[in-house]
């Protein structure tokens, strides 16, 4: 297939390995012309323009920019494209993306790689980053069955697994398993850096191992990203995080009350619940 990404960083770059790794012919566009020189060196994609007209005649164009320019960049699309072509992008929250896209464009699904890593740029391209991750798409109502299938078929030929729900379904299960936890584990940091004795601080900063590591790792990254996430979905991340305020006043009233038994109860449901997310 004739394939266009734009935005050649993390995920687009590593898209357009994979898909020539698969043999299709891959077109990209890049805001600058060092990074098209550098895809095609790297062979990340056949040709690269800082043009859209390069994508008069894809089948698919995957956009991989910044969720605030995944629409703006759709709208400069456009003029360029025969209307046939099916438009998808890569952005972490659909809701906000698929409610601008979809009236834009007739055959717009939209998409989420759940792959990533904590790098960005084409630098941090990786030909395998879509092997066995969840891929969701969310079609509308409206969006033509034939081009889901399409896309549906392509991504799975990249090994990954694609899981298809509506936008709002999946910025709710994102906001359990993605948003909160960056929120919960950057409230983390940010309390044990409030200890206002210096000694205790230096000596908590010198005791901690891979607990904390592990529990503040999604706190400590990319800023950008944790705003991204508490702007797009700010909706199903404010449910999120009520319902977990919820469940933190009861525990530490079990705690203050001494109800050990109680709260063994919850560590019990917890050991058994937390497999039922993992694979
Ligand atoms: P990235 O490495 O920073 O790449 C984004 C690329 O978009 C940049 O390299 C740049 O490419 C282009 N770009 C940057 N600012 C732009 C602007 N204002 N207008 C137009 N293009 C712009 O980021 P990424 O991690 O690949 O993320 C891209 C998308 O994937 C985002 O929507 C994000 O929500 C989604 N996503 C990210 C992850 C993750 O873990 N990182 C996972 C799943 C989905 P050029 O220099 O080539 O123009």
């Amino acid at each position: 297939m004739k394939i266009g990404i734009i935005g050649l960083g993390l995920i687009g770059s590593s898209l357009g390995l994979a898909l020539r790794q698969r043999g299709h012919q891959v077109l990209g566009v890049s805001r600058t012309e060092p990074i098209c020189h550098l895809a095609q060196a790297r062979r990340i994609v056949d040709e690269a323009s800082p043009h859209f007209s390069l994508l008069a005649t894809t089948e698919i164009v995957f956009i991989c920019t910044p969720m605030s320019a995944i629409a703006p960049t759709l709208e400069s699309l456009i003029p360029h494209l025969i209307p046939e072509t099916i438009i998808t992008d890569v952005g972490s929250v659909k809701t906000a993306v698929v409610g601008a896209c979809s009236p834009l464009w007739h055959n717009f699904v939209g998409g989420h790689p759940l792959a990533g890593t904590e790098r960005s740029g084409i630098d941090a391209a990786q030909p395998d980053l879509f092997k066995n991750a969840p891929y969701v798409l969310t079609p509308t109502d409206t969006t033509p069955t034939e081009s889901v299938k399409i896309l549906q078929e392509l991504i799975t030929s990249l090994g990954a697994v694609v899981q298809v729900c509506t936008p709002t379904e999946h910025d709710q299960a994102v906001a359990w398993i993605s948003h909160l936890p960056v929120m919960i584990s950057a409230g983390l940091v940010k309390t044990v850096s409030e200890e206002q004795d210096v000694t205790l601080l230096e000596l908590a900063q010198t005791l901690a191992s891979s607990g904390f590591r592990d529990t503040s790792r999604v706190g400590g990254g990319n800023p950008e990203l944790g705003v991204m996430m508490a702007k797009y979905n700010q909706k199903a991340l404010a449910r999120s995080l009520h319902h977990y305020r919820r469940n933190l006043d009861q525990i530490i009233d079990l705690i203050e009350q001494e109800q050990w038994q109680s709260l063994q109860q919850i560590f019990e449901a917890t050991r058994r619940d937390r497999s039922k997310f993992l694979r």
